[in-house]
């Protein structure tokens, strides 16, 4: 792990001070020099040794990152493998090589090797909390969804980490991290720590 992280936080819509808050406790119980930063531009991303991909609608964060010219600078960090990103929920979706939804105009990432349909659990459950088990934890975790998405299929190195009965809502290639879920919004550390044990 390098001497000091800094972790950025892409904070053009959804829960982004829930994200800072918890990755900022989670340097200070670990007692480990770093810090979470707010990304708002292409020159942000550059002091980052890290990313965090909040939840919001994956329709409007991938129209302003291209916009912006981020979706081109984080593009080209995962190019060079040099970048860790953890996208939660909207950020899941935007990390996937595919998406069901042919329809939806959206530039994704294509981080990782798996296909995603967004707002996937219907309606009657729309948004719902669930305890799950997660590779490695110990002890379940219970997990917040709001209009999630599912992650439909996973190949090459992408490996399942969580799933809700028969449907993948977690998973991890190399350094990167993909939750259908709000690990921010739950008052549990783990999965932010466990982002930073990746770096
Ligand atoms: N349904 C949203 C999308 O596909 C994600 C919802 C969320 O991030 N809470 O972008």
């Amino acid at each position: 792990m390098v001497a000091i992280v800094t972790i950025g936080v892409l904070s053009l819509q959804g829960a982004v001070s829930e994200h800072l808050a918890s990755m900022n406790r989670v340097f200070q119980v670990e007692k480990q020099k770093g810090k979470a930063i707010l990304v708002r531009q292409p020159q942000d991303i550059d002091v980052c040794d890290a990313l965090i991909i909040p939840g919001g609608e994956s329709t409007t964060i991938s129209r302003i990152l291209v916009n912006s010219g981020m979706h081109d600078v984080i593009s080209e960090r995962i190019n060079q493998n040099n970048i860790a990103i953890m996208g939660t929920c909207a950020g899941c979706v935007l990390l996937a090589k595919e998406l069901i939804d042919t329809k939806t105009d959206l530039r994704l990432l294509q981080a990782m090797d798996m296909q995603v349909e967004r707002n996937a659990f219907g309606r009657q459950k729309e948004s719902f909390e669930k305890s799950i088990a997660i590779k490695s934890f110990t002890t379940p975790y219970n997990a917040v969804f709001i209009r999630a998405p599912i992650i439909t299929k996973v190949w090459g190195t992408c490996k399942v980490i969580a799933t809700v009965g028969k449907e993948i809502v977690m998973t991890r290639q190399s350094n990167y991290l993909a939750l259908s879920f709000h690990p921010e919004l739950a008052d549990d550390l783990r999965i932010h720590r466990y982002f930073l044990e990746m770096l």
